[in-house]
């Protein structure tokens, strides 16, 4: 099929491919439509403001096939070399077992499922989400653990922004262990300036506890960065004694031989699970996590999955305390995370599913052992060692000849670590063999011995049991481990089922050859402080991606450190800051968010020390212009920035976009265009031409991530040359000259030495390969198809439902972007069928619901991106008819709403055969409403899931197995 009616066609047809509707069915929904081509439409739909012409296609290089693209990968990968990182730092090197590369990491099942807000359809992936927070909390020995947190810097952050909140000490200082790692020394630094904390570095293994700084907080490394293993209890005990937090950053594996931080009094724990079985991936994405004692639950930052029971009391997954996300929180919110580390979560706790108590236990004495011959091997040769109790990580001490030591490892294969130049670091891990401490040994001038004795003292080895539950105990075989994996994947609906219309989202097509990459270890194999020489492949392909989003953008430099849009957020509202501080405006600190933002973007703020000033929208949804001057007005001399969405949450292109930034901008304010919505223009308007200073966009989103069940993510942040000094610098990153090849014209990369958001320089560089594929297959021409497709794909659905359902905020023409907004308010009034009847019973039809009361209550928003064939959008607009008519039913008396299948939905396949039946509706209805069910069903494993028991009753380990008979 050519692609030739409408637009372009690709080299291979990787376009055609990519978006979901043919020529002659777009010609189709053109018709309905009314227009004579989706170029028109688009026009017609964005306002004269900005001109949405599509780019010229020399914006991009010419689009290759998949096999070249591939090809072309291997060529980059094949310029990163794999050494044997013994580095540490929070990075180690770990066998990924491949019953888990294969049926999680590489099973769209598991990475093309949503965040699971409907719990009805995620228990599978709840499920291993709870398996992960009762193996965090269990080794931590702290009672409650969420998941996750986007990396072990950033949630030590968390870490003490949870301190000060929960703390009864009046002190506005955190102290800091002179021994912490490097990257979260340089996060701490950024983000507590940014939020007036006062930090105070203390080497607390040498410290005497009683003259500790007065602190709202301490900060210990367990083991160190130089690989001290040490009793905290004192600290503990004298920070407790002033009223502060103890947070502790923990090594999980050591955790198996070590006191747990809970069994020495820590308050907090936080960390990162990449050593279970996640690739160090040249930095991520790997899942951090935090876990709290008793009494600090309620203060959790991010997602925590709890127990709940369902309609007939069915114990069911849910995600606990809902309410607390951020976009319920809006300016009170203490932290931005929204979109986590799900996949890496569940690979993390398939690991300990797979390895049981006694396998972590097997690697944990296998690595120290390693590690303790090597420092007898040392020490017999007369090097002293910088701490006599280790885990994993021995430091030496070379005066005087660290770096040349370094350089002669690198050499023979071997990445050692320098702290200083009298100081050389060597960490074991999993994967570390006797030839390689033979060839460290060698290097330093030593015999490595075997059998040395542990260093670690009686007092502080484990002796409380981890890991109890049966799921860490039963799944020893593989083909055990195999179809427990399929068994949960079962549960679940993921893209690989149908269609997940969810608004503001941009659940699209994650290809297989965008995937492909992801696990080649030149790719997967690479630790985030490698010397530059190793990855040159890795810094070519950051830097044309790099140049390729600044194109299409139409910005000047772009970052792609940001785990997650909202640390996107953070960092573009950090530069702003840096800018006007830079410039002696400090009095600037008020931003400006209309009131339908996204939540993250209030939170993201407040982190940035900014205050939230919000302003109304009207009854369009646009931003209310007159109440955007008066709050301009008002706030001249302290306006740092305005944080606007573009199309904006509520699905519209605002027409007024470019007075709103003129005014910002002649009040000396900074225009932020929170971008992830970027699906509705690219390829079309670039943020850069119509005001836009800095931007983050949503690489899950837009540039085709897989959401992986919630994360990860890539918030790139976006911005003018004049901001470029203050985008997230790193303390370790790689210094290389990276020159994009690809892009012509682009110069020299912009030199970035703000704040860091991520702990590694190029935050998630592993799944990086995903979004370079889709450009590189797509090119300017295919990337403008695909918003196109996606533009009509919304305005398509939106026709065909307005008769049904009234839809909300659409623009002139009554046209909407790339989502539309069902507005079920007057369905409820008229028959008692709330929004939540109608997304439950969507299941019954064999879908997930679309985005639920966001950003309106009481409204559904959809996105059918541009990947869905028009079969499978039509199948979604007559279930959505179908639905409204059984509403009707309700309306007409027919049916009660509490005896209607819209409030007994979901359906489970047990409801419709179990006992006698005597519903006011048939089996029929409940589970086949539509014919073409019988054929293909989506069987929910658990009725409606009852929200408010689950917070009443909070519970989130997992439960016992009785629970379940
Ligand atoms: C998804 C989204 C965000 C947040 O992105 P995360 O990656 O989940 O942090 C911010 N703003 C808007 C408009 C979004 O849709």
């Amino acid at each position: 099929m050519s692609g030739a009616l409408v637009q372009g066609v690709a080299a291979d047809g990787f376009v055609d491919r990519h978006i979901g509707t043919t020529p002659p069915e777009q010609r189709a929904m053109l018709d309905l439509l009314g227009h004579d081509s989706v170029e028109s439409l688009v026009r017609a739909a964005v306002p004269d403001a900005i001109s949405a012409l599509p780019l010229p296609s020399s914006v991009l290089p010419e689009p290759v096939g998949e096999q070249e693209a591939l090809a072309e990968l291997r060529t980059l990968a094949s310029r990163n070399r794999v050494n044997r990182s013994m580095i540490g730092l929070g990075y180690y090197g770990t066998v990924t077992p491949s019953v888990i590369q294969r049926n999680v990491l590489e099973n769209p099942s598991w990475y093309t499922a949503y965040t699971p807000y409907q719990p009805e359809i995620s228990q599978g992936r709840l499920e291993a989400l709870i398996n992960f927070q009762t193996m965090v909390s269990e080794l931590t020995g702290l009672t409650t653990a969420n998941a996750s947190m986007l990396d072990e810097s950033t949630a030590v952050v968390e870490g003490m922004l949870l301190a000060r909140r929960a703390s009864k000490s009046a002190s506005n200082r955190f102290v800091v262990d002179a021994d912490a790692l490097p990257q979260t020394k340089a996060l701490l630094a950024g983000r507590a300036r940014a939020v007036g904390i006062e930090l105070v570095e203390v080497s607390l293994a040498a410290a005497e506890p009683a003259s500790l700084p007065e602190s709202f907080g301490v900060f210990v490394q367990y083991p160190g960065a130089s690989g001290r293993v040490w009793d905290p209890a004192p600290v503990v005990d004298a920070v407790h004694a002033v009223g502060g937090l103890a947070v502790v950053a923990a090594d999980l594996l050591a955790l198996t031989l070590l006191t747990a931080p809970g069994e020495f009094g820590a308050d907090v724990a936080v960390g990162t699970s990449q050593r279970f079985g996640v690739p160090m991936g040249f930095g991520g994405p790997h899942a951090g996590y935090m876990a709290v004692r008793t009494g600090l639950e309620r203060q959790l930052p991010g997602r925590l999955v709890g127990v709940s029971q369902d309609a007939v009391g069915n114990p069911a997954y849910r995600l606990s305390l809902q309410t607390r996300e951020q976009h319920i929180r809006r300016e009170k919110a203490t932290s931005n995370i929204c979109t986590a580390q799900v996949l890496l979560a569940v690979m993390a706790s398939m690991y300990a599913v797979y390895h049981g108590p006694w396998g972590l236990t097997h690697i944990a004495r296998r690595t120290h052992q390693h590690a303790t011959d090597l420092a007898a091997g040392a020490q017999a040769a007369g090097l002293a060692l910088a701490a006599d109790v280790f885990f994993d990580t021995v430091a030496l001490a070379v005066p005087g000849r660290a770096h040349e030591i370094v350089a002669a490892a690198h050499e023979r294969g071997y990445l050692l670590h320098a702290p200083d130049a009298d100081t050389v670091s060597v960490a074991v891990d999993e994967t570390t063999t006797r030839e390689d401490l033979e060839a460290v040994g060698d290097l330093l001038g030593f015999a490595v011995p075997t059998g040395s004795t542990s260093p670690i003292p009686a007092g502080l080895e484990r002796t409380s049991d981890f890991l109890t539950h049966p799921v860490f105990r039963t799944h020893r075989s593989e083909t055990s481990m195999m179809r427990y994996l399929k068994h949960l994947a079962d549960k679940d609906y993921a893209l690989d089922r149908g269609m997940i219309p969810l608004g503001s989202c941009t659940m699209k097509l994650n290809a297989a050859t965008e995937m492909a990459a992801v696990t080649w270890p030149e790719f997967a194999g690479i630790h985030p402080f490698a010397p530059a020489a190793d990855v040159e492949g890795y810094l070519e392909l950051i830097g044309q991606l790099e140049g390729w989003l600044a194109e299409v953008t139409g910005y000047d430099t772009v970052s792609l450190q940001p785990n997650a849009g909202s640390q996107g957020e953070l960092a573009g509202l950090l530069a702003i800051r840096g800018y006007h501080l830079s410039r002696g405006d400090e009095a600037r600190t008020v931003c400006l968010i209309p009131e339908s933002a996204h939540g993250t973007n209030a939170a993201s703020a407040v982190l940035a020390g900014l205050r939230v000033v919000v302003v109304a929208c009207d009854a369009q949804g646009n931003v209310d212009l007159g109440d955007l001057r008066a709050k301009v007005a008002s706030h001249a001399d302290e306006l740092a920035a305005l944080m606007v969405t573009y199309p904006s949450t509520h699905g519209v292109y605002e027409h007024d976009i470019r007075d709103i930034t003129d005014a910002v901008h002649d009040a000396g304010g900074q225009v932020y265009v929170d971008g992830a919505n970027l699906n509705a223009l690219l390829g079309y308007a670039r943020f850069g031409e119509f005001g836009g200073d800095v931007s983050h966009l949503n690489l899950h989103k837009t540039f085709c991530i897989p959401h992986g069940g919630g994360g990860p993510g890539v918030g790139p942040v976006a911005a003018k040359a004049h901001l470029a000094p203050f985008l997230p610098g790193h303390p370790l990153a790689q210094q290389a000259d990276r020159r994009t090849g690809a892009v012509q014209e682009a110069g020299e990369r912009l030199a970035h030495a703000g704040v860091p958001v991520s702990a590694a320089p190029y935050g998630s560089p592993s799944i990086l390969p995903i979004s370079w594929a889709y450009v590189r297959m797509m090119g300017t021409r295919g990337l403008t198809d695909a918003t196109g497709a996606a533009v009509l794909a919304a305005n398509y659905v939106a026709a065909r439902l307005r008769e049904h359902y009234p839809v909300l905020y659409a623009g002139e023409g009554g046209l909407v972007a790339h989502e539309c907004i069902l507005d079920l308010r007057p369905l409820r009034e008229a028959t008692g069928v709330t929004v939540d009847d109608v997304a439950k019973r969507l299941i019954d039809y064999g879908f997930h619901a679309p985005t639920m009361s966001f950003p309106v209550a009481g409204t559904l928003m959809v996105e059918p991106t541009e990947s869905e064939d028009l079969a499978e959008l039509d199948r979604f607009v007559e279930a959505m008819i179908a639905i409204r008519a059984e509403a009707d039913r309700v309306g007409a008396g027919e049916w009660a709403a509490d005896e209607s299948p819209l409030r007994g939905a979901p359906h489970t396949a047990e409801s419709v055969i179990a006992g006698e039946w005597t519903a006011a509706y048939t089996r029929e209805e409940a589970v086949y409403p539509v014919r073409s069910l019988v054929r293909s069903k989506y069987w929910p494993p658990v009725r409606r899931i009852d929200q408010a028991y689950g917070d009443r009753n909070l519970f989130c380990a997992c439960p016992p197995v009785e629970a379940f008979a």
